[in-house]
């Protein structure tokens, strides 16, 4: 079901916000504990099922637009009162003190949120494996990974237990368990929507995005999340920049020299299908050229460490979260980091530090950073003759659990999604079609990227690609 079929059900009274908080709650209470999609079940949303049922009935079409609908949060987005706890260690018992703004825009329209989604730690990661909290699974496969960072609400809304989810892209965690559970997911321009709340990784790469079962459920709620805040700078204003116009046809840009690297044969046929079929709906589809693209995931595993290791700095025992004693401040600390943080976590750290140390400033960060506005300057010139750009959002279908135990194979996953993170721009992922796995159909995913504050343009395109042809309303 899609928020749209459920707010037309809700207002006729055919099925309620309580009916579907009891559907959803039976998932969970039966797959879940295998799956493990959530870090935290919450047991209050029962109540606010029953009272948007009583308000439904009394208010019908006048009620706020969310009213009741089942949404997953992902763990590192603060909810005041409930336990975030980032899939660490570090904050397994910390309680947030406030509601992060994109809470706080979903509340005022009425959502019900189900419960707190597994995620990897500090959403470092692009399987959901290196969780405090232990591994989610896939539940399309049991044996495979949902993707990762946000994995968790990846597969909450793909097994039923919301109707939609909120999850965080720095480099590709909201798309890539979009594309391995077979829904949409969607990341916005850096800065349309707040981070204020957000627990922070990299901050000039994080966005909060959505996982929904059509394009019109991200669209539906990226226009509740979106907009000015003045908890976060960084926001844009609405009315500050012209908007950028939808088409009746689209002219689309495939980078085909970079798709090349380290693809699944059947992956690339699903995506050529796609290109055929854009074909033959009228769009048009050219080849155009974006050699830097493939310096993305380098740049991006300098940027993001060096930003991580900044911001992780904050949890040292004495403020947030875990302390383990020690014999004075000093002990106190590495007792604490060393303790509270996983492998992956204290890799990054360690990197980031190094990437920023005196001397290799120049060499590495500086570098990146350079790379960075240069992809910006590339992509840029090629919008001027493209309206989208079409990658598939993966290289691979979803792998098995613990296939890639090596970090370097891990990170390869993100290959077409970074430079999207380090140019700022928004992209989408739909489903695109499936390949065979051990007999299993497992989901690929299809991103469409769009020229800076072009978020408009990728669910006026999306719902004619996808929720269109798939007949969902
Ligand atoms: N997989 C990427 C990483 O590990 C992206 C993570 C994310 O977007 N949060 O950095």
């Amino acid at each position: 079901m899609t928020i749209t079929d459920l707010r037309k059900k809700f207002i006729e009274g055919s099925y309620t916000p309580l009916d579907a908080y009891t559907d959803m709650r039976k998932i969970i209470d039966t797959d879940d504990e295998d799956i493990n999609a959530f870090i935290e079940v919450f047991d209050d949303a029962r109540e606010s099922a029953v009272m948007a049922t009583l308000q439904y009935e009394k208010e019908g079409e006048s009620t706020p637009t969310l009213l009741g609908m089942p949404i997953a949060i992902k763990n590192n987005i603060l909810i005041k009162g409930k336990k975030t706890t980032a899939a660490s260690k570090m904050l397994a018992n910390y309680i947030a003190p406030y509601d992060a703004t994109v809470i706080t825009r979903l509340k005022e329209q009425g959502a019900l949120f189900t419960g707190g989604t597994n995620l990897d730690e500090f959403a470092m990661g692009s399987s959901t494996e290196n969780s405090a909290f232990g591994v989610t699974k896939n539940p399309i496969d049991r044996t495979r990974v949902p993707g990762g960072s946000s994995g968790g609400s990846g597969a909450a809304v793909a097994m039923g237990a919301s109707v939609a989810a909120l999850g965080t892209d720095t480099g590709g965690s909201v798309r890539l368990p979009a594309s391995f559970c077979g829904i949409v997911g969607f990341k916005p321009t850096y800065g349309r929507i707040s981070r204020h709340g957000l627990i922070a990784m990299g901050s000039s790469l994080d966005q909060a995005g959505t996982l929904t079962n059509s394009v019109r459920d991200s669209e539906l709620l990226f226009d509740v999340l979106k907009g000015k805040d003045r908890f976060d700078a960084t926001t844009i204003g609405e009315d500050t920049y012209p908007k950028v116009q939808v088409k009746e046809k689209y002219r689309i840009g495939i980078p085909r020299d970079f798709l090349q690297e380290g693809m699944d044969a059947d992956v690339l046929e699903v995506f050529n299908a796609n290109v055929s079929q854009l074909v033959s709906e009228g769009h048009e589809v050219v080849d155009v050229s974006l050699p830097l693209m493939k310096r993305g995931l380098a740049a991006y595993y300098i940027v993001m460490p060096a930003e991580v290791s900044s911001n992780l700095a904050r949890y040292d025992g004495m403020r947030y979260g875990l302390r383990v004693e020690g014999e004075d401040l000093l002990q106190e600390y590495m007792k604490t980091r060393a303790e509270g943080f996983g492998a992956e976590v204290k890799r990054r750290i360690l990197l980031g530090t190094y990437v920023l140390s005196a001397g290799y400033y120049d060499a590495y960060y500086g570098k990146a950073e350079n790379v960075r506005t240069m992809m910006r300057a590339e992509l840029n010139h090629v919008y001027e003759t493209v309206d989208l750009i079409m990658t598939p959002t993966a290289p691979t279908p979803a792998f098995k659990i613990g296939e890639k135990s090596d970090p370097l194979s891990m990170y390869l996953a993100d290959i077409f999604t970074v430079p999207v993170n380090l140019t700022g721009v928004p992209a989408i992922s739909v489903p695109g079609g499936t390949v065979d796995r051990d007999g299993v159909q497992l989901p690929v995913g299809i991103q469409y990227i769009a020229p800076h504050v072009g978020d408009e343009r990728l669910f006026d395109f999306g719902k004619k690609v996808y929720d269109e042809v798939k007949g969902i309303v």
